[in-house]
């Protein structure tokens, strides 16, 4: 591995990085890419409690302002509206680049999974007399854009104020994995030209750049492939499993499965992500790392748990699965454990609760949106 730069090394008070985490130091200059949204707030409220001064670089396009308010004012705290597809000039210390609408509704066309997607695509049809698929090739250029032209710009900046950079990558990047569970040099199995190729396939362009400007322009680079997530603050219509669930179950609907339920995912609490995410850009190793809690569950099961810890009498709807979906997903999280010294805290039992309070005030009205 290189050896961080003396200019990083001066604002981290030579250390290396090797201060706990959490504790007070010299404040560092980091801009987080996408921290209006889910993850990215969450991280925003650590680095800010840790003294940082962060900079937020968001278009709202999945993320809300409502999710890091409770910092404006605070001058240790800015926000910029601004899509990272364009040049941006900023003098930062730590780029953690986030955004990229990360739900599978934002990039793929399914006519079952969103009121959102539905009333889109009529409006379309009334106002423009063109149907949803103008929309969906609109998300996909958009989204592939944003990961291949916003990560090189973001590059870009790191590259010319020295900054260390973290990608967050994705477990898709392992396809419909050949390989159960996923270790880090598993090269994966995706489809190039399917509806989720242009997330998936983003983010595989995304990691190719990091690692090009790593090894050819010095560039410290950091790579989390973070694996399902959830937690207080995700959009409640997004169309993700867990979201979707839990919503469906507060609103009582029926809990809407798709294909036979037994695919699986592993559910990973926000909190333990942010934890290795900046574990991660503290330390010396690029990575990749899957980020993600190994405990894996078929939705069928996940239903289940849901349904333990909203609504007993919640019902269960099948419905057709979409394409390409994974059939199984579970991280290796063996090198994050020896070289990061982390692992998952929060087990999909003990995090729901704490998402679902977060959701009923939100399905509800409560005037404390956001909060967590
Ligand atoms: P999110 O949609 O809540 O957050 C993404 C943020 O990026 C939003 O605030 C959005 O407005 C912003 N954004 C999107 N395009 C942008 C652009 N062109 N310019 C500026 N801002 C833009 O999603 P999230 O779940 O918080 O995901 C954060 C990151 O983690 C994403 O890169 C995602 O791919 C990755 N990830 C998340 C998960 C998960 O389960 N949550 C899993 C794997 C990877
Ligand atoms: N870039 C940026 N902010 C910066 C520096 C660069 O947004 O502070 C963008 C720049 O506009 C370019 C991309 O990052 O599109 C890659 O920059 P780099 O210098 O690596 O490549 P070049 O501009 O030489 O093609
Ligand atoms: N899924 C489901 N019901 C829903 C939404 C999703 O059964 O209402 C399934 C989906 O088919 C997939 C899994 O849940 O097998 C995870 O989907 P999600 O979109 O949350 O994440 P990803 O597919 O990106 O892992």
């Amino acid at each position: 591995q290189r050896k961080p730069s003396l200019e990083y090394l001066n604002r981290m008070g030579a250390t290396g990085g090797k201060i706990p985490l959490g504790l007070k130091r010299k404040g560092l200059r980091v801009v987080v890419t996408g921290g209006a949204g889910f993850v990215g707030s969450h991280l925003v409220d650590r680095l800010m409690a840790r003294g940082d001064t962060v900079i937020v670089v968001d278009n709202f396009f999945t993320g809300r302002k409502e999710n890091v308010m409770h910092h404006f004012g605070n001058p240790n705290f800015e926000l910029i509206r601004h899509d990272v597809v364009e040049p941006i000039l900023l003098e930062v210390d730590q780029i953690y680049h986030l955004a990229c609408p990360a739900s599978p509704v934002h990039y793929k066309f399914n006519p079952v999974k969103t009121i959102i997607s539905f009333s889109i695509f009529f409006l379309c049809n009334y106002v423009f007399g063109v149907g949803m698929f103008w929309f969906v090739v609109f998300l996909d250029s958009r989204v592939y854009k944003t990961n291949v032209v916003g990560t090189l710009n973001m590059l870009g900046l790191a590259k010319r104020v020295g900054a260390r950079f973290l990608l967050t990558s994705t477990s898709e990047v392992y396809g419909d994995p050949l390989q159960h569970p996923q270790v880090e040099t598993y090269w994966g199995n995706v489809n190039p030209i399917g509806v989720r190729s242009c997330y998936d396939e983003g983010k595989r362009t995304a990691e190719t750049l990091a690692m090009d400007y790593h090894r050819g322009a010095n560039v410290e680079v950091r790579i989390a492939r973070i694996f399902n997530t959830y937690g207080p603050r995700m959009c409640i219509d997004d169309g993700r499993v867990v979201s979707n669930f839990v919503a469906q179950a507060l609103r009582k609907e029926p809990l809407t499965v798709y294909g036979d339920g037994k695919q699986t995912r592993s559910f990973q609490f926000v909190s333990d992500l942010v934890e290795g995410l900046m574990r991660l850009m503290e330390g010396e190793h690029v990575g990749p790392f899957n980020l993600g809690n190994p405990g894996e569950f078929t939705m069928l099961e996940l239903a289940k748990v849901v349904q333990e810890t909203i609504d007993p009498n919640a019902n269960i709807e099948f419905r057709p699965n979409t394409e390409d979906d994974p059939h199984k997903r579970k991280p290796d999280i063996t090198k994050a454990k020896e070289l990061l010294g982390w692992e998952p805290k929060v087990s999909l039992r003990q995090g729901l609760p704490l998402m679902v309070k977060d959701f009923r005030q939100r399905v509800f009205g409560d005037q404390k949106e956001g909060s967590s």
